[in-house]
């Protein structure tokens, strides 16, 4: 599967934008499976109140997704602009659970969406984390995935250490997952911040001066080369002619790549 995060930070894109682009960017990692699909965005609801919304659909990001924003975005203010505007998306390729929308991607950890994830690959101790958690804590279910136990945890561990940072409570989720990922999280408890990390699934970065990307794969060589050649590559599929990338990266293991407001510059 793919996934992508976008971060833009003094920008003018609407919400409804920030959807159309995640979509573009879903949609060219296609190629890497695309049975369903699905994006979360930091939003306003109609009543003002903020939150982050999501949308799924069974099916492939060009075709399916796009429809599926259309019918919902009247739940949310699509022409909001806020100075950190953040959304992530996955176009999926089943590995546990059949092509269903309660198995789309994005994961919650409830529906209060303390932690929100998007993964690429498997978590092969995914049942003996379930099993403990239901044990731990009485708390639903709502797909078949191996993905929704990281949302989980990170509640668990949040619920433990309230004083943790994002970072913090993504580190000890990953001390407990086996098995292959590139995860980018957010979170309502955590507005405006983004973690990404990877074990074993490529994730890169790009970096610009008034936005971040995280994808799985920009369709290019992902040997590893100078920085700049992920940055060609990062500008060349991934903004088209939006302009030059100023850094691109892949991340390296192990490492977490955090996006807070007091990077911008
Ligand atoms: N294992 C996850 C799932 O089945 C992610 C699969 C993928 O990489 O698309 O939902």
């Amino acid at each position: 599967c793919g996934i992508c995060g976008c971060v833009f930070f003094n920008s003018s894109v609407t919400s409804l934008e920030l959807l159309r682009q995640l979509q573009q960017n879903m949609a060219r990692m296609e190629y890497r499976g695309y049975d369903s699909c699905g994006a979360a965005i930091q939003c306003q609801y109609r009543d003002g109140d903020p939150g982050i919304e999501l949308f799924k659909a069974v099916g492939s990001p060009s075709e399916r997704f796009w429809p599926v924003v259309e019918a919902g975005i009247d739940q949310i203010n699509p022409g909001l602009i806020q100075p950190i505007q953040l959304g992530m998306g996955h176009t999926r390729w089943a590995t546990h659970g059949e092509a269903g929308v309660p198995n789309c991607h994005p994961h919650v950890s409830s529906d209060k969406r303390e932690f929100v994830v998007v993964h690429n690959g498997q978590i092969t101790n995914f049942a003996q984390i379930r099993n403990y958690l239901k044990a731990q804590r009485n708390w639903d279910f709502y797909s078949e995935t191996d993905t929704e136990v990281i949302p989980k945890l990170a509640l668990y561990f949040y619920e433990q250490t309230p004083n943790a940072t994002f970072p913090d409570v993504v580190e000890q989720v990953c001390q407990v997952l086996d098995g292959a990922y590139a995860l980018i999280f957010m979170s309502s408890l955590f507005p405006n911040e983004v973690v990404a990390t990877k074990c074993g699934s490529p994730l890169i970065i790009g970096v610009k001066s008034d936005s971040r990307l995280h994808l799985s794969d920009c369709r290019t060589s992902l040997k590893r080369t100078e920085s700049a050649a992920y940055a060609n590559a990062v500008r060349e599929e991934v903004n088209g002619s939006d302009g030059a990338a100023e850094a691109g990266y892949q991340l390296d293991e192990p490492n977490h790549m955090i996006y807070k407001p007091s990077d911008s510059k």
